[in-house]
C-alpha cells in the first residue's frame, strides 16, 4: 500500500481527507461523500453503493456450488481448498451516454456496394476506478435493484477502494471504448470503413461502490481464482483448471461398457436361473 501523501478537506463536511498516492476519487471517512479530485480542488459526486449481502460462509458456499456444476468442471473439484475470500468495494463510474455515429464505406459480402448513414445508441457505461486489476467490467451486469445512495456508517466490513480515475478520465476512457464498440456494431453494415466518427454526449456521472468477493481455491496444488457479486451471489468470473478431458471421457466409456456387460451377464444370470 502507498503512503498517504498529501492531506485535503472534504469539500461536504470540510473533515480531514486522507489521500492515497494515484487516488483521484476519495470517501470522505467521515460523511462518505465522494470527492473527486480536479487539480487540487474538489468538487462532490454522485455516490450510491450496493451493500454486501451474502456472509463469508454463505459466498463460500455458493463457490462449492459452482465447483459442482456438472461436466465442465474437473473431478473432485468442489473439494477444493478455499485458501482466501475477501470482500472489496471496487469503484465504477457510470455514465449515461447518448452516441452518433456517421460512418461511410464499402459493403463487400453482395459485390462491392457503397454504403453510409448515422446510427444512434444509447447506453450506461461503465468504467471502473482503478488502473489495475483484472475485473471484467463490462461483462459485469450491476444489479441495478441493489442500488443505494452510498452511507458511511453502513460501511463496516470489506475493503473500500477509493477510485484512482477521475471523473474526466474516466469519460475520456468511456468515450474510446463507445468509439470502438459502435464501430464494432458497424461491421454487419460495412466491411471496409472509409469514414467511422463517433460523438457522445454524457449524462450526469455516478460514482458507485459494488461489493465483490475475490476468492483462492486450490486444485491439484495449484491455486486458481474466482469473482463473486456480493448481492446476489453471481460468478463473475472464474477459472476453471484444465482437466485431462481424453482421460476423462475413457474413463466415462469403460463406466458405460463395464455397466452393460454387468447387464448382460445379469441378464444371462436371470435368464438361465429363471428358466
Ligand atoms: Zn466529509
Amino acid at each position: 500500500m502507498a503512503d498517504v501523501v498529501e492531506s485535503f478537506n472534504c469539500a461536504k463536511c470540510g473533515a480531514p481527507l486522507k489521500i492515497k498516492s494515484g487516488e483521484a476519487v476519495v470517501v470522505c471517512d467521515y460523511c462518505g461523500s465522494a470527492n473527486n479530485l480536479r487539480e487540487d480542488k474538489f468538487y462532490i459526486v454522485r455516490h450510491s453503493w450496493l451493500p454486501n449481502k451474502l456472509s463469508k460462509d454463505e459466498i463460500i458456499k455458493r463457490a462449492r456450488e459452482w465447483m459442482s456444476g456438472g461436466m465442465i468442471m474437473p473431478p473432485g473439484m468442489e473439494k477444493s481448498e478455499i485458501t482466501k475470500a475477501e470482500l472489496v468495494y471496487l469503484p465504477l463510474w457510470v455514465f449515461k451516454t447518448k452516441n452518433k455515429t456517421d460512418y461511410s464505406g464499402l459493403f463487400l459480402r453482395e459485390g462491392e456496394k457503397k454504403v453510409s448513414g448515422t446510427e444512434q445508441m444509447d447506453f450506461y457505461w461503465k468504467i471502473l476506478g482503478r488502473r489495475q486489476g483484472d475485473f471484467p467490467v463490462q461483462e459485469y451486469k450491476v444489479p441495478l435493484s441493489a442500488k443505494v445512495p452510498f452511507s458511511i456508517e453502513e460501511a463496516m466490513e470489506g475493503t473500500m477502494l477509493n477510485g484512482e480515475m477521475n471523473e474526466d478520465e474516466a469519460k475520456e476512457q468511456a468515450k474510446q471504448e463507445i468509439t470502438e464498440h459502435m464501430r464494432s456494431l458497424l461491421a454487419e453494415k460495412v466491411d471496409k470503413f472509409e469514414t467511422c466518427e463517433t460523438k457522445t454526449e454524457f449524462g450526469e456521472g455516478e460514482f458507485l461502490h459494488v461489493p465483490i468477493w475475490f476468492l483462492e481455491f486450490v486444485y491439484g496444488g495449484k491455486p486458481y481464482k474466482l469473482v463473486i457479486e456480493g448481492t446476489n451471489g453471481e460468478v463473475v468470473k472464474g477459472e476453471i483448471p484444465a482437466s485431462d478431458f481424453l482421460g476423462r471421457e475413457m474413463k466415462i466409456i469403460m463406466a458405460i461398457a463395464a455397466a452393460l456387460i454387468l447387464l448382460v451377464v445379469c441378464g444371462f444370470v436371470a435368464m438361465t436361473f429363471l428358466r
